[in-house]
């Protein structure tokens, strides 16, 4: 009888367990994750009675306990903090803010304002969390990540975006237009590419029959077009040097839009990113304990036992999603390799700092949404994408996230708050001046000094991610892993939910064999 490759994986799992079912769902490429249909996503019925413990109500444990409980496991979540979401979290007024050895902080937004201290934007490439989006009728609105009139404050130049883009694209132009017309390149294309390449250079990047750079608009104007006789006068060109002068510092924001998962325009939730948190939790709502820390992780008989806050919970399989560095220190019965790997894992930091402030970006530059961009510790400005011409918006005066220094998180999370706040407004007064004297009062948020949280994300260097994350992956029995850390799409949401949907595709073999 020919053996499906269901009923192998099976066999595989009955005599070797989790992990070389795991191994055999590899070999089959059955473990990987499928991003076209992901949104789809959905788990065999429970083939019989089991139970479920879920760890940490993020959005890889929410994502799991929905989808368990869906397919009639019987879940249980445990969640150390009084909120879920782990890294999505919307600050609105009169949230307390409480950060690790700092003093505690008050949201004073007026209503409807809203502070995004982790999650903001998503792309339209993640399917999962548009999915369940979609699925629970959340209503998503434009998230503005690219916006050409925003401004860029380097080496103390403050200069539109769409100057420095364009520029930077015509000056590159201009370099290969000679190289063409000096026959630089003849010997490495065919005469036919290098005339083609020589016409298009003609759009792409300004560059006229001379071989230099006139900007014709891109970059922006000295006088702008008007009516009648205003005709536009385009700027000049900046010199190659000083926009090579920002690019060896921070090559970013040049190509920002087109990096991995950006976008210029991306999606939030309408009214904030915890709408997507909440959404799941309303459907589990009865199965979560907040306010429940795990404080130790054991295998008991075929099942686990977690001991937390308040008593000790006993079921068939475990869902863990702790940040690798928080799961290593809680006591467990891991096997060496797998503590040793924990124990290895690095976590980025990232610190914002937020105001409330009338919209003067709005009003006096017409900046509708979008990014500023600064070699000064606080890395980015970030306007507001929802409501635009409203009185009032938070303004994210600092979000330090390593864009143009990898140092920059650290360096700013290592500042108290009043000197964090200090940075931003002079970084606000620089881009916009005059105006720093409009802000509210600032609050910030450190990912490290966030309680339960280890980091902003875990951060692979290696590209393969290598042994140990492979080690990571694999189940402790009846215990599997799940968590951004876990993902290809690591530090994004997207990520934290396609390894969940990876982990219970585990409990769910592990379940069949079990039944069988
Ligand atoms: C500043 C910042 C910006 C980001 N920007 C974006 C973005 O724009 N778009 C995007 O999609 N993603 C973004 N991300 C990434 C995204 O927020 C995360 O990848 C994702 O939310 C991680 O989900 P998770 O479930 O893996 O982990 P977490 O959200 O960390 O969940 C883990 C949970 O475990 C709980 N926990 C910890 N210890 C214990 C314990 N001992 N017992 C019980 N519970 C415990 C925590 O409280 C937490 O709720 C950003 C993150 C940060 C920090």
């Amino acid at each position: 009888m020919a053996l499906t490759r269901r009923a192998l994986i099976e066999q595989i799992g009955r005599v070797g367990g989790a992990g070389a079912a795991y191994a055999a769902m590899e070999m089959l490429g059955l473990a990987a994750a499928t991003p076209a249909g992901a949104e789809n996503f959905a788990l065999p019925r429970a083939p019989k009675v089991s139970s479920v413990v879920v760890l940490g109500a993020g959005i890889a444990g929410l994502v799991a306990a929905y989808e368990l409980q869906k397919a009639s496991y019987r879940v249980t979540v445990l969640e150390a903090a009084d909120r879920v979401g782990g890294r999505v979290w919307t600050i609105r007024g009169g949230d307390r803010i409480v950060q690790t050895g700092r003093p505690d902080q008050r949201a004073t937004f007026g209503p409807g304002l809203y502070f995004e201290a982790g999650a903001t934007r998503i792309p339209s490439t993640h399917r999962v969390m548009l999915g369940y989006a979609r699925r629970f009728g959340v209503p998503m609105e434009v998230f503005v990540n690219t916006n050409g009139s925003a401004r860029w404050d380097f080496g103390g130049k403050v200069r539109p975006e769409r100057r420095m883009v364009a520029d930077m694209r015509g000056r590159l132009g201009e370099l290969l237009a000679k190289a063409i017309d000096r026959h630089a390149l003849d010997s490495i294309a065919s005469k036919d590419e290098i005339a083609a390449v020589r016409r298009f250079l003609a759009d792409y990047a300004d560059i006229g029959p001379d071989g230099l750079y006139r900007p014709t608009g891109s970059s922006g104007y000295s006088i702008e077009p008007g009516g009648y006789a205003q005709a536009p006068v385009p700027l000049q060109p900046l010199p190659l040097g000083e926009l090579l002068s920002v690019a060896s510092r921070a090559p970013t924001p040049f190509f920002f839009e087109e990096k991995p998962n950006m976008q210029p325009t991306m999606l939030q939730p309408v009214g904030g990113m915890d709408r997507l948190p909440r959404a799941l939790f309303d459907q589990i709502k009865g199965a979560v304990r907040l306010s429940t820390p795990v404080t130790a992780i054991r295998r008991s008989g075929s099942g686990v036992r977690i001991e937390h806050r308040g008593g000790v919970t006993q079921a068939d399989y475990c869902v863990c999603t702790l940040p690798a560095p928080l799961l290593s220190a809680v006591p467990n019965d891991f096997s060496p390799a797998k503590r040793a790997a924990l124990a290895s894992v690095t976590y980025l930091d990232a610190v914002k700092v937020a105001f409330e402030a009338p919209r003067f970006w709005e009003t006096d530059d017409f900046i509708y949404g979008g990014l500023a961009w600064t070699d000064r510790l606080n890395e980015n400005v970030v306007y507001p994408s929802d409501r635009f011409g409203a009185p009032k918006g938070v303004l994210v005066g600092a979000y330090a996230f390593g864009w143009t220094r990898a140092e920059n998180p650290d360096a700013f999370a290592a500042l108290s708050f009043a000197d964090r706040f200090r940075v931003a407004r002079e970084s606000i007064e620089a881009l916009h001046p005059g105006r720093s004297q409009l802000l509210g009062k600032g609050i910030s948020v450190g990912w490290r000094q966030t309680p339960w949280s280890a980091g902003a994300g875990a951060l692979w260097n290696d590209g393969s991610r290598g042994p140990r994350y492979a080690e990571l992956l694999r189940p402790e029995g009846p215990i599997v892993f799940a968590g951004e850390h876990l993902s290809y799409l690591g530090q994004w949401q997207e990520g934290a939910a396609l390894s969940a949907h990876e982990a219970l595709k585990l409990v769910a073999a592990m379940a069949r064999s079990k039944a069988a």
